[in-house]
């Protein structure tokens, strides 16, 4: 395997935390659950995407790039991470949108106007389908524009995840994770994870809680997901073919479909903060961990289980939320 031969540029702090979540496993009756703390990865508030901003910004960089471009929705926490980063590094940051332009920016957007991007609405196209547009664009005006794919979700974005496990292995002392679970969208984050999972040898069932409905567009998810495996195999020059039947992506808790907040997130933000003063967000964790609750609840876990829950942060979208947030009423 080679990782080395990929360069990155520093964007958060880590190692993120890892903490024990025991009056949530009490509460429940559960096994012992732990959360990696991804949420902390310090960058503008945090969250997944930091991981894979390293390598792909390093990627950037390389090939001499001064614009960004990337895509999401309204309230994306990766176009914000992305934005932050840009700022930081003095890379120009063009963000398209899905949606119009809200009366108020609120939670993620407020955030993407603090890091003075550029935003372009894109209405019904949520996920990039505008990025060649805007990518010539802006080469006619002289630039030299790179994108960043949907969710930081390639090969380079993958890469990310694999040092994550490295991570986790360093801090986990005790017995090893019996599952891992976690909310999957893009499929950057779920590809990583089953390459590091291999990599370290580990024997944890590692539990991708699908988000959104529509998740499959062109291709259907589970099999993107398999193909960015594989993809980023050959890159690190891994000898390891991944198919399809071995992908463990849940899909019962898609509720309504995409940033459609239900009882079954807002009582898994309630839990975690009252009982550990953590915070979800409404549209990806909260989805996950409802997940895990209702795991806990029919009796899938062992007592003796350890089971982990790896935060990829989104609690700025909260304050978006915040009319559909049950506490608020
Ligand atoms: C992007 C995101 C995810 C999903 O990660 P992918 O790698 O895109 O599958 C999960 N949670 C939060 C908070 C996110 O922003």
């Amino acid at each position: 395997m080679h990782l080395e031969k990929f360069e990155k540029t520093s964007l958060g702090f880590f190692p993120t935390p890892l903490v024990e979540l025991s009056r949530l496993s009490h509460f429940l009756g559960g096994p012992k659950i732990f959360m990696k703390r991804d949420d902390l990865t310090g960058l503008a508030l945090g969250g997944n995407k930091t991981r894979k901003l390293e390598y792909i910004l390093a990627d950037a960089l390389k090939h001499g790039c001064d614009t960004i471009i990337t895509a999401g929705a309204a309230q994306s926490n990766h176009c914000r991470q992305t934005a932050a980063a840009a700022a930081k590094l003095n890379l120009e940051c063009h963000l398209l949108l899905g949606g119009d332009a809200p009366l108020k920016a609120q939670g993620n957007l407020l955030l993407d106007h603090l890091f003075a991007c550029h935003i372009h609405w894109t209405g019904s196209n949520r996920k990039g389908e505008d990025i060649a547009r805007i990518f010539s664009q802006l080469q006619a005006e002289g630039k030299k524009p790179y994108i960043v794919p949907y969710g930081g979700s390639n090969e380079l974005g993958a890469l990310s995840f694999i040092d994550a496990v490295a991570e986790l292995e360093q801090q986990n002392t005790g017995a090893e994770f019996s599952h891992v679970i976690f909310a999957s969208s893009s499929g950057g984050t779920h590809a990583g994870l089953i390459l590091g999972k291999q990599i370290y040898n580990k024997t944890f069932e590692l539990i991708g809680i699908n988000i959104d409905k529509e998740a499959n567009s062109a291709m259907q998810f589970d099999q993107q997901i398999t193909q960015l495996v594989n993809n980023t195999a050959n890159i690190i020059d891994l000898n390891y073919t991944f198919s399809k039947d071995q992908l463990i992506l849940n899909s019962d808790y898609v509720g309504k479909g995409y940033g459609i907040v239900g009882p079954q997130e807002n009582e898994a933000i309630t839990l975690t903060a009252k009982l550990e003063g953590i915070l979800l967000d409404p549209v990806y964790t909260a989805r996950a961990m409802s997940g895990l609750i209702h795991f806990v609840r029919s009796g899938k876990f062992e007592k003796n289980d350890k089971v982990l829950f790896w935060h990829t942060g989104g609690a700025p979208s909260l304050f978006a939320y915040a009319d559909d947030l049950d506490c608020a009423r």
